[in-house]
């Protein structure tokens, strides 16, 4: 499980504050050096880290904790809050449109995670009561459109497509016209991915994006691939402005880097993550909840 190591060295570390009556500013400083290396052992941005544990040091020697009958208790409730706030405090929804439909642009690297995702998102709206549409814009990569034609039955929702021959940009923009036609109020575009950003790969995402000027721009990330994951964040929004990021692969055993840094790096928030292959398997990402998680 993701975080598990990280999750058990801070544990550790915390352990040895909570029962003592009184803390030093040494007793801190020994435990936050502990916390500093578990944060970088799970692959965590150094900036990120260093900023998290000058945060928290800061408070942890405050009035806060050091008037408190219980300061260990205290500490371990600002790791937990400063944890929180790295990633993003509150669980934040996906923005809609005031007209229907609202219109998700999907990007990402191949095999990030990215078709996947445009189903479960689908299945997750569906649920809601939502009548979403998925368009297939990835013409390139053979299979890609039986791919999204796959996991669209299997959610059942309809899939538009119009083969491999049209160009990327008038299939997004026929989507949304037949979406707007059939009362569709979600439009999920899964667009092509590349093994790596390339010039391409961007200016097609800008030509879709500015054609069809979605609500969402959802990148989707495999979290396995740690700091990787984050230096692609911050590519692609430094050319496309993303409003949301998918971490996918949160089920393996990635070290957790990405999700505690990809807030702080991009500045853009973690929506959902994916916890599986399966189609039920995407997640509202609660910064709150994952900061309990690993404090345990
Ligand atoms: P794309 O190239 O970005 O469209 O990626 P795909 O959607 O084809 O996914 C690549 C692989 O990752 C597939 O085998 C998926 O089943 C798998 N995958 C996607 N999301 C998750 C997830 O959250 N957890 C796990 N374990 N596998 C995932």
């Amino acid at each position: 499980m993701v975080f598990e190591s990280l999750s058990e060295k801070l544990q550790n570390a915390l352990s040895k504050l909570k029962g003592k009556g009184k803390l030093s500013e040494k007793d801190v400083d020994l435990a936050m050096r502990e916390v500093k290396l578990a944060l970088l052992e799970a692959d965590v941005n150094y900036k990120v880290v260093k900023d998290f544990i000058d945060k928290v040091k800061v408070r942890a020697v405050g009035s806060e904790v050091m008037e408190s009958l219980t300061p260990g208790q205290q500490v371990i409730k600002i790791v937990n809050e400063e944890l929180t706030n790295l990633m993003g405090e509150k669980a934040e929804k996906i923005n809609t449109s005031p007209i229907p439909p609202t219109v998700i642009l999907m990007c990402g690297l191949q095999g990030a995670g990215k078709t996947t995702t445009a189903g479960k998102l689908a299945y997750n709206l569906k649920k809601q009561n939502k009548k979403p549409l998925l368009v297939a814009c990835d013409v390139y990569r053979p299979a890609a459109i039986k791919q999204l034609e796959v996991v669209g039955e299997r959610v059942e929702v309809p899939v538009f497509s119009m083969g491999n021959k049209n160009n990327p940009v008038d299939i997004a923009k026929a989507a949304v016209e037949y979406g707007k036609k059939n009362s569709h109020d979600f439009i999920i575009i899964d667009t092509a991915g590349r093994l790596h950003i390339d010039e391409t790969l961007m200016k097609e995402l800008k030509n879709i994006y500015d054609s069809v000027k979605p609500q969402e721009v959802l990148l989707v990330v495999d979290a396995m691939t740690g700091q990787d994951a984050v230096n692609v964040a911050e590519t692609f929004n430094d050319m496309l402005e993303i409003t949301g990021i998918i971490l996918t692969k949160l089920d393996g055993d990635a070290r957790g880097g990405a999700a505690l840094s990809i807030r702080s790096v991009t500045g853009k928030p973690i929506k959902f993550i994916g916890m599986g292959e399966k189609l039920d398997q995407l997640e509202p990402f609660h910064p709150d909840r994952m900061a309990s998680r690993i404090l345990g």
